[in-house]
């Protein structure tokens, strides 16, 4: 892995991959309003997560694996296999993508409002660092899952292009987020609210990183006018 370098939340690029992310915000609604996560379901999917759970799910757990496939990125199959692997498998695919790292502290992360973020100007995911030799299988889990959601914009950038903001965040949600919202979902009985619950997890995290994007287009352009 690269050094561990010290990110300035101040100069890490974020103006810069806003510009270059700049569309029409087609996907707003006619109001400018930025539509909600189940609105954001029936858009992509054509489905009601509320009226029709069990199909929404089908639909996200088979998107989970067509994302994987689309751009070759590792997911973990078995889910008695290691995350730690996993991780490792992560990392060897974005050195060949030609990424680059930059590890910044979780709380700086948080301070911007992301657990991790790429960057298209110079293909570098910034992300917290983890010592893969020392940590727990629950940690590699959700710091694989923060690695492939970048994963999947940075190839998008190369592969997918005129995609909404709303699909992209779908897709990096549905590979990145599938198997800790099936597992914070655990407990809920019966089954039809746990397919619910879990679609609503993904696309509530759709429908948030859609606001925070927007939310940083309008503050660029402002301190741009
Ligand atoms: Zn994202």
């Amino acid at each position: 892995m690269a050094d561990i370098e010290t990110c300035d939340s101040t100069t890490n690029g974020f103006d810069k991959v806003v510009l270059q992310n700049w569309s029409d915000n087609e996907d707003r609604n006619e109001d400018g309003a930025i539509p909600t996560s189940n609105e954001i379901c029936k858009r992509i999917l054509g489905i009601d997560y509320m009226d029709e759970p069990e199909e929404a799910f089908g639909c996200v757990l088979f998107d989970s694996f067509e994302v994987s496939q689309k751009y070759g990125i590792p997911i973990l199959e078995d889910p008695t296999g290691s995350y730690k692997k996993l991780a490792h498998s992560l990392i060897e695919y974005a050195y060949n993508k030609g990424v680059e790292f930059r590890f910044c502290s979780e709380d700086e992360l948080k301070q911007d409002g992301v657990a991790a973020l790429y960057i298209p100007m110079n293909n570098t995911i910034v992300i917290s660092p983890i010592d893969l030799d020392n940590c727990t299988e629950l940690q590699a889990f959700i710091w694989a899952s923060d690695l492939s959601h970048e994963l999947v914009h940075c190839m998008q950038l190369e592969q997918s292009h005129n995609m909404s903001k709303e699909e992209e965040e779908y897709e990096a949600h549905v590979l990145a987020g599938l198997s800790i919202a099936w597992i914070l979902t655990k407990d809920i009985t019966p089954e039809e609210l746990r397919y619910r619950e879990t679609v609503r997890y993904i696309f509530d995290g759709v429908e948030a990183s859609s606001k925070y994007y927007y939310k940083q287009l309008d503050i660029f352009s402002k301190r741009n006018r």
